[in-house]
């Protein structure tokens, strides 16, 4: 016999049927379940996220609802304050347990503690569950207890643990016919236009399609392919992972069966590579976990304070964000992004980096710039990727090392390929020319900018300040 009668499943970061923990530990414990989607209501001044990344979301749920509807469920949609939306809901269904997969990010958790507290007033169980990642933040720790700060040594310990295995997929679902469903989210509900079409299909099924060709076709040439901008040659799992449309067990344990199929070395190495991916992954989580002041601030205190310009003067972040830097591969970036949703990640680090130590702009406003065009906008990942281009973060790049976007285009993508994609302005020109600065600072050509500033200079003024905040 079920220990519950109706059971709330509150979706979140987990839209999906297969492998989700808390869906599964419900529908096993209940006679029926009420399974819930909660929109927030926030209109367009949002800085952390855009409308392609509501579009996908809205795109997402419109699948679960799908997928749930042939469970025979229904997926029941509210708006507005989470919390409180969940209480109206227990009233309404008279729900003996609320079951949630926890979210590792501040604002997440502290909505969990709410939940917890509505629980507890209420008299009825709360169950939460680990699923977003394989370990958690608490999990992977040194000897002595403490956080990792460097991410070889946390991502030997996290290799070493033994991987949760997942769960069975949820097939069928009894929503009491009572409940009132809502409204499918739609992107102008936070009042933003989503314009073209998405670059990834939203949803489970298509997310499924995509770690097939990963495992596949990618990952045993990821550690030669990945840093190939023109190719594609990365898994394109990012926004897959940041919505729960796949869980990263199924991720890990299917490259697993890739690893352990394989005879090559060679590709045996580049499947732990991969893998090792999403160790990065839950290091910056971890990161976020026990230090959510990066938020706000550099991770490294010692470079609270740097000077850094405002953005707000001249034209400088505002040509950077359109990729009209001058420098091509700068640009064939900032261009993809906009236009796609997404950047390969070796040119996430040369436009963070070009944007930190060639403009001199806080990696604040290009980690928000980020947030809203990613389709894989991810907090904890976004701010990790920024803080370590910038040079101020957890396992950073130190500041010294500043990369030139000249001779960056010559060794990752020194046929042009990727640059003329994106900046088809570009397209005649000779890609040996993306190495070095036009002749006397000219033009590549007549439809194409010069460089907006000199590399050499201001890496020198970067040195600089950088210096002369550690000595004074
Ligand atoms: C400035 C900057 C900003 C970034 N912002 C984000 C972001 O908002 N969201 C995001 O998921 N990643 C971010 N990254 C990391 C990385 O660029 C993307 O995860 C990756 O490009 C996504 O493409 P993919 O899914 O094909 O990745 P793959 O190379 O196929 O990797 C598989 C998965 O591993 C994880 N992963 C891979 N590299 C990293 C990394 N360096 N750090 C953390 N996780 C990683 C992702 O979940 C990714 O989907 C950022 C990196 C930089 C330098």
């Amino acid at each position: 016999m079920a220990r519950y009668k109706t059971v709330i499943h509150w979706f979140r970061r987990d839209l999906r049927l297969s492998d989700n923990t808390a869906l599964h530990h419900a529908s096993k414990d209940s006679e029926q379940m009420v399974p819930v989607y909660i929109a927030s209501d926030w209109k367009s001044d949002h800085h952390w996220t855009g409308p392609g990344r509501q579009a996908f979301l809205c795109g997402c749920l419109e699948s679960l609802s799908n997928n749930v509807d042939h469970a025979g469920g229904r997926l029941i949609f509210r708006k507005g304050d989470q919390v409180e939306e969940l209480r109206k809901l227990i009233h309404e269904t008279e729900a003996e347990a609320v079951y949630l997969n926890c979210d590792p990010d501040p604002f997440g958790r502290e909505a969990e503690k709410r939940v917890k507290e509505v629980c507890r007033e209420i008299g009825i169980e709360y169950h939460d569950f680990q699923d977003v990642v394989l370990h958690g933040a608490d999990e992977i720790l040194t000897g002595s207890g403490n956080p990792y700060k460097v991410y070889t040594p946390y991502s030997n310990n996290w290799f070493d643990q033994e991987k949760p295995e997942g769960v069975e997929g949820v097939r069928t679902i009894h929503t009491p016919g009572s409940i009132g469903k809502g409204d499918l989210p739609r992107v102008g509900d936070w009042g933003m236009k989503f314009e073209g079409d998405l670059v990834r299909e939203p949803g489970e099924k298509a997310a499924r399609r995509r770690l097939k060709r990963a495992v596949e076709d990618v990952i045993s040439d990821y550690s030669e392919m990945r840093n190939d901008p023109s190719a594609d040659a990365t898994s394109h799992l990012g926004a897959d992972l940041r919505y729960g449309t796949l869980s990263p067990r199924e991720v890990f344990h299917r490259a697993e069966e890739a690893f352990n199929a394989s005879r090559s070395e060679a590709n045996r190495k580049s499947i732990r590579t991969f893998q090792k991916q999403l160790a990065w992954r839950e290091f910056f989580m971890a990161i976020l976990h026990h230090y959510p002041e990066v938020l706000e601030t550099d991770f490294n205190p010692g470079w609270r304070g740097l000077s850094w310009d405002d953005p707000g003067k001249g034209d400088s972040f505002e040509r950077w964000k359109d990729g009209k830097t001058g420098f091509p591969i700068v640009d064939a970036g900032m261009r993809q992004l906009r236009e796609s949703g997404y950047m390969h990640n070796r040119v996430r680090m040369i436009t963070a980096m070009f944007l930190t130590k060639d403009l001199h702009i806080h990696w604040r406003h290009g980690e928000a710039h980020f947030m809203k065009y990613l389709l894989d906008g991810e907090i904890a990942n976004n701010n990790g990727g920024w803080q370590w281009s910038a040079g101020t973060g957890a396992d950073a790049a130190p500041y010294f090392r500043i990369q030139n976007p000249w001779t960056q285009s010559e060794r990752w993508d020194p046929e042009g390929e990727y640059i003329k994609r994106w900046v088809p302005e570009l397209e005649k020109v000779n890609p040996k020319r993306f190495s070095k600065p036009p002749e006397n600072q000219g033009k590549l050509c007549a439809d194409y900018v010069e460089p907006m500033v000199d590399h050499k200079t201001e890496r020198e003024e970067t040195l600089a300040r950088f210096k002369k905040h550690k000595e004074g």
